[in-house]
């Protein structure tokens, strides 16, 4: 049986939060003198000399009526990046815990596990990148407190099977991060909707691909209330910041644009989808439930540089295991995907 405190680090499970004197106040007032900012003003614009709501109240309505899941069961990091570390800060002990991943995926499990001496455990996805289920759960051990798996995966494209993610679930008793960052653009549903069957779930998101805000920096973790509670504990009192609240509330009624935007993305994956393989330099495409394609070529590192020279940056991921002489491709405008398609027949 999976139980929240039994995995959560001691010291984290003692500490309190940092409390500032809003938070403590209750009632009205009008002048503020708790928390030595300028209240000349801001040279940056109206209301940047204040400090931002540290629980984002508002924008956690809003994004709970968009997800249908409860404000309590949101935590907002400045990228979904802030949420992979703080759910290594909040379970692994450094120097003593370990994590298991999936490669080929997501690179900055690794890296925010190496940063908080974390053991790194690895079981290779299948060649259809999928979970070896009964290969991952051989792999636990005591020390073992997250897995993270990456559906659609990234560089691979693919959605993960949901009964091989039912299975790690049901089968592991410390966190199973499934790390949702391109499910807009996926016919697989998020498992946000099955939150209340798994205390052992934290689903990830971010606003940095089918809503287009990379530069803002706002990413969502999603699990039951106690765990979000301890996440709340522990970040940053301001991880978000003003500016990024405020513009990203105003996106996030545009909800219908966010639709067109997507539908456009997902038709510019079929178009490339299709020409793609017709290109002599082309071996493989692999199917793609992102805004990306990972795609098998006859000389990954020349094409890349290649594709440099003509200007257009691709991602080289040939020397990752699993990934022999593949690039991943970025859906881009119909222009670029143009350009790209005719750099690769002149190649
Ligand atoms: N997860 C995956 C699978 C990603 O590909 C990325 C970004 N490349 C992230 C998380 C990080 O997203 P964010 O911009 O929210 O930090």
């Amino acid at each position: 049986m999976f139980n929240l405190n039994d995995i959560i680090r001691p010291n984290v499970l003692k500490m309190k939060a940092y409390s500032s004197a809003r938070d403590e106040f209750k009632g009205d007032a009008s002048i503020f003198l708790d928390a030595n900012e300028n209240n000349l003003g801001s040279l940056a614009g109206e209301n940047y000399n204040r400090y931002p709501d540290p629980h984002q109240k508002k924008l956690k309505a809003r994004i709970a009526g968009i997800k249908g899941v409860q404000p309590e069961q949101i935590f907002l990091g400045n990228g979904s990046d802030e949420a992979i570390d703080l759910l290594f800060r909040m379970v692994c002990t450094p120097g003593q815990d370990a994590m298991l991943h999936l490669p080929p995926t997501y690179g900055m499990y690794e890296v925010s596990a190496n940063l908080n001496d974390v053991a790194l455990e690895a079981v290779q996805l299948t060649p259809n990148f999928q979970i070896p289920v009964q290969e991952l759960l051989a792999q636990v051990k005591p020390t073992t407190k997250i897995i993270f798996i990456c559906t659609p995966n990234n560089p691979t494209g693919n959605a993960i099977e949901s009964e091989s993610i039912e299975q790690v679930l049901r089968n592991f008793n410390g966190l199973v991060v499934l790390d949702e960052a391109y499910i807009d653009f996926s016919d697989s549903p998020s498992w946000t909707t099955r939150l209340a069957e798994f205390p052992n779930l934290v689903v990830l998101q971010t606003f940095s691909k089918a809503w287009g805000m990379a530069g803002l920096r706002l990413g969502l973790a999603f699990a039951s209330a106690e765990l979000i509670a301890v996440l709340d504990k522990i970040k940053p009192p301001y991880n978000i910041n003003e500016a990024t609240q405020e513009l990203a509330l105003k996106a996030l009624f545009q909800t219908e644009a966010l639709k067109d935007m997507v539908e456009k993305i997902v038709q510019e994956r079929q178009l490339l989808m299709q020409a793609l393989p017709a290109l002599p330099a082309v071996e493989k495409v692999f199917p793609s439930d992102a805004n990306f394609i990972l795609v098998q070529v006859k000389d990954a590192n020349r094409l890349y540089h290649y594709l440099l020279e003509k200007g257009i940056v691709v991602r080289n991921r040939s020397s990752l295991p699993g990934c022999a002489g593949c690039l991943r491709v970025t859906v881009g405008t119909l222009e670029e995907n143009q350009k790209l398609l005719q750099a690769i027949a002149a190649f």
